[in-house]
Protein backbone atom coordinates (compact mmCIF):
# COMPACT_ATOMS: atom_id res chain seq x y z
CA UNK A 1 0.00 0.00 0.00
CA UNK A 2 1.29 3.48 -0.84
CA UNK A 3 1.43 5.64 1.74
CA UNK A 4 2.94 9.09 1.81
CA UNK A 5 4.58 11.09 4.89
CA UNK A 6 2.59 14.41 5.68
CA UNK A 7 5.62 16.01 3.26
CA UNK A 8 4.18 14.43 0.69
CA UNK A 9 0.57 15.72 1.03
CA UNK A 10 1.19 18.90 -0.85
CA UNK A 11 -0.07 21.38 1.73
CA UNK A 12 3.60 22.03 3.13
CA UNK A 13 2.78 20.35 6.47
CA UNK A 14 5.65 18.86 8.46
CA UNK A 15 5.64 16.55 11.97
CA UNK A 16 3.46 17.27 14.30
CA UNK A 17 0.64 18.28 12.40
CA UNK A 18 -1.70 20.61 14.52
CA UNK A 19 -4.82 20.93 13.38
CA UNK A 20 -7.87 22.88 15.64
CA UNK A 21 -11.22 23.95 15.34
CA UNK A 22 -14.97 23.54 16.81
CA UNK A 23 -16.17 20.32 16.92
CA UNK A 24 -19.33 22.21 14.72
CA UNK A 25 -19.60 25.16 12.25
CA UNK A 26 -22.10 27.20 14.24
CA UNK A 27 -22.40 30.62 12.66
CA UNK A 28 -19.94 31.83 10.16
CA UNK A 29 -19.02 34.57 13.04
CA UNK A 30 -18.07 31.75 15.25
CA UNK A 31 -16.16 30.25 12.16
CA UNK A 32 -14.07 33.04 11.55
CA UNK A 33 -13.54 34.47 15.02
CA UNK A 34 -12.17 30.72 16.42
CA UNK A 35 -10.10 30.39 13.09
CA UNK A 36 -8.56 34.46 13.42
CA UNK A 37 -8.02 33.44 17.71
CA UNK A 38 -6.26 29.89 16.40
CA UNK A 39 -4.25 31.44 13.26
CA UNK A 40 -2.99 34.00 16.19
CA UNK A 41 -1.52 30.75 18.15
CA UNK A 42 0.51 29.66 14.90
CA UNK A 43 -2.29 27.14 13.81
CA UNK A 44 -2.31 26.73 10.18
CA UNK A 45 -4.98 23.67 9.51
CA UNK A 46 -8.79 24.18 10.79
CA UNK A 47 -11.42 21.49 11.62
CA UNK A 48 -14.76 22.02 11.54
CA UNK A 49 -17.81 19.51 11.74
CA UNK A 50 -20.20 20.62 8.80
CA UNK A 51 -22.92 17.62 8.71
CA UNK A 52 -22.44 16.06 12.19
CA UNK A 53 -23.18 12.18 12.93
CA UNK A 54 -25.29 12.59 16.57
CA UNK A 55 -25.64 8.88 18.16
CA UNK A 56 -29.42 10.41 19.27
CA UNK A 57 -31.83 12.45 16.89
CA UNK A 58 -33.19 16.00 17.71
CA UNK A 59 -29.38 16.67 18.57
CA UNK A 60 -27.92 19.97 16.49
CA UNK A 61 -27.03 17.71 13.47
CA UNK A 62 -24.71 20.17 11.56
CA UNK A 63 -25.32 23.48 9.09
CA UNK A 64 -24.59 21.43 5.98
CA UNK A 65 -23.73 22.73 2.82
CA UNK A 66 -24.26 26.49 3.82
CA UNK A 67 -21.05 26.30 5.96
CA UNK A 68 -19.38 25.03 3.38
CA UNK A 69 -19.86 28.38 2.05
CA UNK A 70 -18.43 30.34 4.94
CA UNK A 71 -15.32 28.17 5.32
CA UNK A 72 -14.34 29.66 1.70
CA UNK A 73 -15.36 33.02 3.12
CA UNK A 74 -12.79 32.58 5.91
CA UNK A 75 -10.07 30.85 3.66
CA UNK A 76 -9.97 33.83 1.65
CA UNK A 77 -9.75 36.27 4.72
CA UNK A 78 -7.26 34.22 6.51
CA UNK A 79 -5.21 31.75 4.16
CA UNK A 80 -6.19 29.07 6.21
CA UNK A 81 -6.43 25.60 5.59
CA UNK A 82 -9.59 23.68 6.51
CA UNK A 83 -10.47 19.65 7.04
CA UNK A 84 -13.99 18.16 7.38
CA UNK A 85 -15.97 15.44 8.01
CA UNK A 86 -17.33 12.95 5.51
CA UNK A 87 -19.82 11.02 5.59
CA UNK A 88 -21.36 9.98 1.85
CA UNK A 89 -20.57 10.19 -1.48
CA UNK A 90 -22.37 13.72 -1.48
CA UNK A 91 -20.34 15.26 0.88
CA UNK A 92 -17.53 13.96 -1.00
CA UNK A 93 -18.57 16.10 -3.64
CA UNK A 94 -19.63 18.46 -1.57
CA UNK A 95 -16.78 19.54 -0.02
CA UNK A 96 -14.51 19.46 -3.32
CA UNK A 97 -16.67 21.67 -5.07
CA UNK A 98 -15.43 24.11 -1.96
CA UNK A 99 -11.80 23.54 -2.31
CA UNK A 100 -12.11 21.86 1.30
CA UNK A 101 -7.96 20.99 1.16
CA UNK A 102 -8.46 17.63 3.49
CA UNK A 103 -11.45 15.11 4.83
CA UNK A 104 -11.45 12.65 7.45
CA UNK A 105 -14.17 9.82 7.49
CA UNK A 106 -15.39 9.45 11.31
CA UNK A 107 -15.69 6.79 13.50
CA UNK A 108 -18.97 5.72 13.16
CA UNK A 109 -18.69 5.66 9.11
CA UNK A 110 -15.42 3.88 9.87
CA UNK A 111 -17.25 0.93 11.65
CA UNK A 112 -19.12 0.29 8.20
CA UNK A 113 -17.04 -1.05 5.10
CA UNK A 114 -20.65 -0.61 2.78
CA UNK A 115 -20.35 3.41 3.63
CA UNK A 116 -16.65 3.84 3.41
CA UNK A 117 -16.72 1.69 0.23
CA UNK A 118 -19.20 4.43 -1.45
CA UNK A 119 -16.82 7.22 0.37
CA UNK A 120 -13.69 5.76 -1.52
CA UNK A 121 -15.52 5.35 -4.95
CA UNK A 122 -16.49 9.13 -4.72
CA UNK A 123 -12.88 10.24 -3.91
CA UNK A 124 -11.49 7.87 -7.26
CA UNK A 125 -9.55 10.27 -9.21
CA UNK A 126 -8.92 13.27 -6.91
CA UNK A 127 -5.65 12.90 -4.70
CA UNK A 128 -7.35 14.75 -1.73
CA UNK A 129 -5.30 13.92 1.75
CA UNK A 130 -7.78 12.11 4.03
CA UNK A 131 -7.74 10.90 7.07
CA UNK A 132 -9.46 7.85 8.72
CA UNK A 133 -10.46 7.81 12.32
CA UNK A 134 -10.60 4.35 14.21
CA UNK A 135 -14.06 2.76 14.25
CA UNK A 136 -15.67 3.31 17.74
CA UNK A 137 -14.93 -0.59 18.39
CA UNK A 138 -11.47 -1.66 19.13
CA UNK A 139 -11.74 -3.38 16.10
CA UNK A 140 -8.15 -3.18 13.88
CA UNK A 141 -9.01 -5.01 11.13
CA UNK A 142 -11.94 -2.32 10.64
CA UNK A 143 -9.64 0.24 10.53
CA UNK A 144 -7.15 -1.19 8.19
CA UNK A 145 -9.78 -2.19 6.11
CA UNK A 146 -11.32 1.06 5.87
CA UNK A 147 -8.12 2.79 5.12
CA UNK A 148 -7.26 0.03 2.42
CA UNK A 149 -10.74 0.55 1.52
CA UNK A 150 -9.74 4.50 0.46
CA UNK A 151 -6.17 3.63 -0.96
CA UNK A 152 -7.64 1.03 -3.66
CA UNK A 153 -9.33 4.12 -4.76
CA UNK A 154 -5.79 5.54 -5.95
CA UNK A 155 -5.42 7.98 -2.87
CA UNK A 156 -2.13 7.87 -1.20
CA UNK A 157 -2.23 10.58 0.95
CA UNK A 158 -3.71 9.05 3.79
CA UNK A 159 -3.71 9.35 7.52
CA UNK A 160 -4.95 7.79 10.49
CA UNK A 161 -6.75 9.47 13.66
CA UNK A 162 -6.95 7.96 16.97
CA UNK A 163 -9.58 9.03 18.81
CA UNK A 164 -10.30 6.12 21.22
CA UNK A 165 -12.55 2.96 21.53
CA UNK A 166 -16.34 2.58 22.93
CA UNK A 167 -16.36 0.36 26.30
CA UNK A 168 -18.91 -0.43 28.51
CA UNK A 169 -16.36 -0.10 31.04
CA UNK A 170 -16.67 3.38 33.05
CA UNK A 171 -13.36 5.08 32.97
CA UNK A 172 -12.22 8.40 33.18
CA UNK A 173 -12.35 8.65 29.27
CA UNK A 174 -14.90 9.28 27.16
CA UNK A 175 -13.32 6.49 24.40
CA UNK A 176 -10.67 4.46 25.79
CA UNK A 177 -7.43 5.02 24.10
CA UNK A 178 -6.08 1.31 23.98
CA UNK A 179 -2.72 2.43 22.18
CA UNK A 180 -1.23 -0.64 21.57
CA UNK A 181 -4.07 -0.60 18.65
CA UNK A 182 -3.31 2.36 16.79
CA UNK A 183 0.42 1.57 17.32
CA UNK A 184 0.05 -2.12 15.73
CA UNK A 185 -2.22 0.07 12.88
CA UNK A 186 1.50 1.99 11.79
CA UNK A 187 3.67 -1.08 12.42
CA UNK A 188 1.39 -2.66 9.72
CA UNK A 189 0.84 0.04 7.27
CA UNK A 190 4.87 1.13 7.12
CA UNK A 191 4.55 4.53 8.95
CA UNK A 192 1.29 5.81 7.67
CA UNK A 193 0.79 9.35 9.34
CA UNK A 194 -0.61 9.06 12.55
CA UNK A 195 -2.85 11.64 14.21
CA UNK A 196 -4.02 11.61 17.83
CA UNK A 197 -7.74 13.14 18.51
CA UNK A 198 -7.36 13.70 22.54
CA UNK A 199 -11.06 15.68 22.63
CA UNK A 200 -13.29 12.52 21.62
CA UNK A 201 -10.68 10.44 24.06
CA UNK A 202 -11.00 11.91 26.66
CA UNK A 203 -14.92 13.95 26.71
CA UNK A 204 -13.73 16.67 28.89
CA UNK A 205 -10.82 19.07 28.76
CA UNK A 206 -9.13 18.08 32.24
CA UNK A 207 -6.62 15.89 31.00
CA UNK A 208 -6.34 16.75 27.09
CA UNK A 209 -2.83 18.23 27.54
CA UNK A 210 -1.93 14.42 29.27
CA UNK A 211 -3.07 12.89 26.74
CA UNK A 212 -1.45 15.25 24.05
CA UNK A 213 1.94 14.38 25.75
CA UNK A 214 1.53 10.66 25.63
CA UNK A 215 0.31 10.48 21.96
CA UNK A 216 4.01 12.67 21.23
CA UNK A 217 6.00 10.33 23.30
CA UNK A 218 4.47 7.34 21.41
CA UNK A 219 6.34 9.28 18.16
CA UNK A 220 2.42 10.19 16.68
CA UNK A 221 2.83 12.73 13.87
CA UNK A 222 -0.04 15.32 15.43
CA UNK A 223 -3.04 16.13 16.78
CA UNK A 224 -6.09 17.03 16.24
CA UNK A 225 -7.97 19.36 18.78
CA UNK A 226 -11.44 20.60 18.98
CA UNK A 227 -11.20 24.21 19.73
CA UNK A 228 -13.92 26.89 19.73
CA UNK A 229 -14.18 30.02 20.84
CA UNK A 230 -16.85 30.05 23.32
CA UNK A 231 -16.09 25.93 24.62
CA UNK A 232 -18.82 25.78 27.44
CA UNK A 233 -21.78 27.42 24.80
CA UNK A 234 -20.50 25.41 22.32
CA UNK A 235 -23.61 23.68 20.29
CA UNK A 236 -22.11 20.14 20.11
CA UNK A 237 -19.23 18.28 22.55
CA UNK A 238 -18.92 21.74 24.80
CA UNK A 239 -17.58 19.98 27.72
CA UNK A 240 -14.59 18.86 25.87
CA UNK A 241 -13.78 22.41 23.82
CA UNK A 242 -10.87 24.27 24.79
CA UNK A 243 -10.40 28.08 23.46
CA UNK A 244 -7.38 29.24 21.18
CA UNK A 245 -5.65 30.77 23.51
CA UNK A 246 -5.89 27.49 26.32
CA UNK A 247 -4.46 25.42 23.25
CA UNK A 248 -1.42 27.87 22.36
CA UNK A 249 -0.39 27.59 25.95
CA UNK A 250 -0.75 23.97 26.18
CA UNK A 251 1.01 23.69 22.76
CA UNK A 252 3.97 25.51 24.26
CA UNK A 253 4.02 23.23 27.15
CA UNK A 254 4.28 19.97 25.50
CA UNK A 255 7.44 18.17 24.86
CA UNK A 256 8.03 17.34 21.47
CA UNK A 257 11.30 14.79 21.64
CA UNK A 258 12.54 13.20 18.71
CA UNK A 259 12.38 9.82 17.95
CA UNK A 260 16.09 9.14 18.26
CA UNK A 261 19.65 10.95 18.62
CA UNK A 262 22.58 10.92 17.27
CA UNK A 263 24.55 11.17 20.55
CA UNK A 264 27.24 8.61 20.42
CA UNK A 265 26.98 8.47 24.19
CA UNK A 266 23.16 7.86 23.71
CA UNK A 267 23.68 5.09 21.38
CA UNK A 268 25.74 2.97 23.48
CA UNK A 269 23.80 3.32 26.57
CA UNK A 270 20.43 2.53 24.82
CA UNK A 271 22.30 -0.69 23.03
CA UNK A 272 23.90 -1.58 26.28
CA UNK A 273 19.88 -1.47 27.90
CA UNK A 274 18.39 -3.03 24.48
CA UNK A 275 20.98 -5.47 25.28
CA UNK A 276 19.92 -6.62 28.69
CA UNK A 277 16.44 -6.65 27.84
CA UNK A 278 16.98 -8.88 25.31
CA UNK A 279 18.21 -11.44 27.92
CA UNK A 280 15.59 -11.12 30.07
CA UNK A 281 12.77 -11.17 27.51
CA UNK A 282 14.53 -14.13 26.34
CA UNK A 283 14.48 -15.74 29.79
CA UNK A 284 11.11 -14.66 30.58
CA UNK A 285 9.89 -17.05 27.58
CA UNK A 286 12.20 -19.98 28.61
CA UNK A 287 10.23 -19.75 32.10
CA UNK A 288 6.72 -19.88 29.94
CA UNK A 289 8.45 -23.00 28.03
CA UNK A 290 9.20 -24.88 31.22
CA UNK A 291 5.88 -23.73 32.89
CA UNK A 292 4.48 -25.29 29.77
CA UNK A 293 6.17 -28.54 29.90
CA UNK A 294 4.52 -28.89 33.53
CA UNK A 295 0.98 -27.93 32.80
CA UNK A 296 1.37 -30.62 29.66
CA UNK A 297 2.41 -33.34 32.51
CA UNK A 298 -0.37 -32.22 34.54
CA UNK A 299 -3.02 -32.53 31.88
CA UNK A 300 -1.73 -35.83 31.12
CA UNK A 301 -2.17 -36.78 35.15
CA UNK A 302 -5.63 -35.36 35.70
CA UNK A 303 -6.61 -36.87 32.15
CA UNK A 304 -5.42 -40.58 33.57
CA UNK A 305 -7.21 -39.90 36.71
CA UNK A 306 -10.40 -38.95 34.95
CA UNK A 307 -10.03 -35.14 36.55
CA UNK A 308 -11.34 -32.07 34.96
CA UNK A 309 -8.93 -29.56 33.62
CA UNK A 310 -10.55 -26.55 35.69
CA UNK A 311 -10.75 -26.53 39.15
CA UNK A 312 -12.87 -23.96 41.33
CA UNK A 313 -10.73 -23.51 43.82
CA UNK A 314 -7.40 -24.10 42.79
CA UNK A 315 -9.09 -21.12 40.51
CA UNK A 316 -9.34 -18.74 43.44
CA UNK A 317 -6.39 -19.61 45.31
CA UNK A 318 -4.25 -18.70 42.08
CA UNK A 319 -6.36 -14.99 41.95
CA UNK A 320 -4.81 -14.62 45.37
CA UNK A 321 -1.41 -15.78 45.47
CA UNK A 322 -0.52 -14.29 41.97
CA UNK A 323 -2.27 -10.61 42.83
CA UNK A 324 -0.10 -10.70 46.40
CA UNK A 325 3.11 -11.66 44.35
CA UNK A 326 2.84 -8.86 41.95
CA UNK A 327 2.10 -6.15 44.90
CA UNK A 328 5.12 -7.68 46.92
CA UNK A 329 7.47 -7.22 43.73
CA UNK A 330 6.26 -3.76 43.21
CA UNK A 331 3.98 -4.80 40.12
CA UNK A 332 0.79 -3.43 38.85
CA UNK A 333 -1.42 -6.38 40.21
CA UNK A 334 -4.33 -5.88 37.87
CA UNK A 335 -1.90 -5.89 34.90
CA UNK A 336 0.04 -8.90 36.12
CA UNK A 337 -3.57 -10.36 36.87
CA UNK A 338 -4.62 -9.60 32.74
CA UNK A 339 -1.24 -10.97 31.66
CA UNK A 340 -1.71 -14.34 34.09
CA UNK A 341 -5.18 -15.09 32.86
CA UNK A 342 -3.89 -15.05 29.31
CA UNK A 343 -1.00 -17.49 30.29
CA UNK A 344 -3.24 -19.58 32.14
CA UNK A 345 -5.89 -19.79 29.27
CA UNK A 346 -3.30 -20.99 26.76
CA UNK A 347 -2.19 -23.43 29.41
CA UNK A 348 -6.16 -24.69 29.64
CA UNK A 349 -6.40 -24.99 26.12
CA UNK A 350 -3.00 -27.10 26.18
CA UNK A 351 -4.99 -29.24 28.49
CA UNK A 352 -8.03 -29.49 26.70
CA UNK A 353 -6.47 -30.78 23.66
CA UNK A 354 -4.64 -33.46 26.14
CA UNK A 355 -7.69 -34.32 26.97
CA UNK A 356 -9.11 -34.71 23.22
CA UNK A 357 -6.37 -36.28 22.01
CA UNK A 358 -6.11 -40.42 22.38
CA UNK A 359 -3.02 -41.47 24.82
CA UNK A 360 -1.20 -43.30 22.08
CA UNK A 361 -0.85 -40.63 19.63
CA UNK A 362 0.11 -38.47 23.10
CA UNK A 363 2.60 -40.85 24.27
CA UNK A 364 3.85 -41.33 20.57
CA UNK A 365 4.69 -37.35 20.55
CA UNK A 366 6.14 -37.25 24.03
CA UNK A 367 8.57 -40.79 23.25
C1 LIG B 1 -15.86 14.81 15.42
O1 LIG B 1 -14.69 14.80 15.06
O2 LIG B 1 -16.48 15.83 15.76
C2 LIG B 1 -16.58 13.51 15.51
C3 LIG B 1 -17.86 13.38 15.27
O3 LIG B 1 -15.74 12.56 15.91
P1 LIG B 1 -15.86 10.94 15.91
O4 LIG B 1 -16.16 10.54 14.50
O5 LIG B 1 -14.48 10.58 16.34
O6 LIG B 1 -16.91 10.57 16.91
MN1 LIG C 1 -16.88 16.46 18.29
Amino acid sequence: MKVESLEGWGLGLKKPLIIAGPCSAETEEQLLETSQRIKNEGIEIIRAGIWKPRTRPNNFEGIGEEALRWIQHVKKQTGLKFAVEVATPKHVYEALKHNIDMLWVGARSTTNPFTVQEIAEALRGTDVPVMVKNPINPDLALWLGAIERISNVGISKIGAIHRGFSSFKQTKYRNMPMWQIPLELKRQLGNIPLICDPSHICGTRDFIFEVSQNAMDLDYDGLIIETHRDPENAWSDAAQQITPEVLGAMLKNIKFRQPTSKDKDFITILGELREQIDHVDRELFEIIAQRMEIVEKMGLYKKKNDVTVFQKDRWQQLSETRTKWATDLGLNPEFMWDLFKLIHDASIKRQEYIMNTPIETLDERNK
